[in-house]
């Protein structure tokens, strides 16, 4: 692959609903688009999941854009890449910045299975021609609000609930939702607000039948994990502490964790999305593609990756309906009966808009070989 150029856009888009968790509300979003352009006249498209605040990790838009116009932008116009497996490579002397890091790997990828001709699912190994699609459902004001959005996504077809919890917000509203709907597919996502203070509180999570519970400890931890996974029934999912394949072969080694959340941009990209994805398969420890509130094209990747064959849980890679009133790619992503369809076409299999992407860009940087 020859790059002839890359443009970043700094891009700002309002949310449909705004979405709150254990650590806040978001209204809009701020994030990054990366286009890299081919000399074969080509472009690939990656989108940074990073926010303006560092709240979910250390990353935020500027953090995103000092690194790609400081380091990872000289490096990759330093020389030809063969493959885009090498990129991860090159990005090796930079510490940490994954979500950077993806967005630039991720264009690159796609640039990749179009210059072959191949969808990125194909590019990727991937086997499933379409995947089951879950809702993540943030904190809402009240418990009839809650029941009444969940009664709305069934309804819509989504294949799992999953709502936040935290500390007050957690044992008395999955009651509810389990007196009201005794069977679906049901899991919670503390996003770090407990303890190992909070053991017995956490063991009452088991009488409630979830599939999991996603990330109850710190976002750093994976030993206080181990110690909670032993004390209580219902599998624990990593997402935050989860950031190399390295984490995850401790993780799985220590018994942290008995299912992972994967998402590509808080490990660094696809190459070594792949390299968790095969070493959970040797491990049988089931996966599922998480979501970061991305656009259409940082959603069309999480498709291409959930198509591998380990991604065997819904995830939360919900229609662009879902979360815009217009998405930047054209079509927009959709779901019929809970699933989406895997696209066939070259790359990421969905074209960036760029009129769309015109009226929601703040500004943008072209750099050139
Ligand atoms: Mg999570």
């Amino acid at each position: 692959m020859e790059i002839k150029s890359i443009v970043l856009r700094h891009v700002k888009m309002d949310l449909l609903h705004p979405f709150t968790t254990s650590v806040g509300t978001e209204y809009d979003k701020d994030f990054i688009l990366v286009e890299v352009k081919s000399k074969s006249g080509l472009s690939g498209w990656g989108e940074s999941v990073s926010i303006i605040e560092p709240i979910y990790n250390e990353e935020t838009v500027k953090t995103n854009w000092h690194m790609m116009n400081d380091f990872l932008i000289p490096l990759l116009l330093k020389e030809p890449i063969q493959h885009p497996d090498d990129v991860s490579e090159r990005f090796k002397p930079i510490r940490g910045n994954y979500n950077a890091k993806a967005a630039l790997e991720g264009a690159i990828w796609d640039l990749y299975a179009r210059e072959m001709n191949l969808p990125l699912s194909k590019a990727l190994g991937g086997t499933k021609d379409k995947i089951e699609v879950g809702v993540s459902v943030g904190i809402q004001e009240s418990e009839a609000k809650m029941l009444q959005n969940i009664e709305g996504y069934l309804t819509e077809g989504y294949k799992r609930i999953k709502v936040k919890i935290k500390p007050g917000w957690d044992l008395h509203i999955l009651e509810a939702i389990r007196k009201e709907f005794p069977d679906i597919p049901l899991m919670a996502d503390a996003n770090c607000a407990y303890s190992l203070d909070d053991i017995e509180h956490m063991q009452q999570l088991d009488q409630f039948n979830l599939t999991m519970i996603e990330q109850p400890l710190a976002c750093d931890d994976i030993i206080d994990h181990a110690k909670l996974q032993a004390e209580l029934k219902t599998p624990i999912c990593l997402d935050e502490s989860i950031h190399t394949a390295e984490d995850a072969r401790k993780a799985i080694e220590l018994g942290s964790c008995k299912i992972i959340n994967l998402k590509i941009g808080r490990v660094g990209g696809l190459t070594e999305s792949k390299k968790i994805h095969d070493l959970c398969v040797k491990n049988n420890i089931p996966m599922w593609c998480g979501g970061m509130l991305e656009a259409g094209i940082g959603r069309a990747h999480n498709i291409a990756i959930t198509s591998l064959a380990n991604f065997t849980l819904p995830g939360d890679t919900a229609p662009s309906s879902h979360y815009w009133k217009h998405d930047i790619i054209s079509p927009e992503v959709e779901m019929k009966d809970g699933w989406i369809f895997v696209p066939n076409e070259p790359g990421i299999g969905f074209e960036p808009s760029l009129s769309k992407i015109d009226d929601v860009t703040l500004y943008s940087k072209t750099y050139r070989r």
